[in-house]
């Protein structure tokens, strides 16, 4: 039987050199999680959370799937980020896209794919509401504005889950940030898209 030795190997090679650093450190760690980060990403795998804002193990909860999207309807998403506002009561939600996602290029093209064109609707509907942005660009120019609306796009799902607006009518201190990775070169763009009140999120979208 196959057993990933290699991957068994690595892993206690990378548990041995934290503890030869910090010799506490899993246990520290085994007694609770204090995350104050919840990441929304992308599943590629050139975008790994903790080790593109160089954070240990610990220090962001995570949720990724494809093209970083928020559907109202999905269970899975609802749940992470109920459990990660109210349980572990994290201060930031970040939803982190990132340019030359295939997820976001694949919605571009009109040829099947298969199941994961239901998926894909999703960014569908961010090009329609965003017609007007797109129109006239070169594929790759419409491609990156498209990574990037549809950022946008899901910091606003975000701050409209019954999860988000609850914190905030309770007073919760709660922003939940829009962002954008590199492949390029690593770098993390801010898309001035911090969110902290209903009042802001109405604004955003009147200014936009
Ligand atoms: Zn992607």
């Amino acid at each position: 039987m196959k057993t990933l030795k290699y991957l068994f190997d690595r892993n206690l090679a990378w548990a041995n050199a934290i503890k030869e650093e910090n010799p506490g450190f899993f246990e520290a760690l085994s007694k609770q999680q204090d995350p104050e980060y919840l990441w929304i990403g992308c599943s590629d795998s050139r975008v790994p959370a903790n080790q593109i804002v160089n954070l240990p193990p610990g220090e962001v909860f995570v949720h990724r799937n494809i093209a970083n999207v928020v559907v109202h309807t999905d269970l899975n998403c609802l749940s992470v980020i109920q459990f990660a506002v109210e349980v572990i009561k994290v201060k930031h939600i970040i939803v982190c896209g990132h340019y030359g996602c295939g997820g976001i290029k694949a919605a571009m093209e009109n040829h099947e794919h298969g199941l994961i064109d239901n998926w894909l609707r999703h960014i569908k509907d961010v090009v329609r509401f965003n017609a007007e942005k797109l129109e006239g660009l070169e594929f790759d120019d419409r491609h990156d504005l498209l990574c990037e609306l549809n950022v946008i796009e899901q910091v606003a799902n975000v701050c409209n889950t019954t999860t988000v607006q609850r914190a905030w009518k309770n007073g919760a201190e709660l922003s939940v940030h829009g962002w954008i990775y590199s492949i390029r070169n690593g770098i993390i763009k801010d898309l001035d898209m911090c969110i902290t009140s209903n009042e802001q999120l109405t604004k955003k979208k009147v200014q936009e």
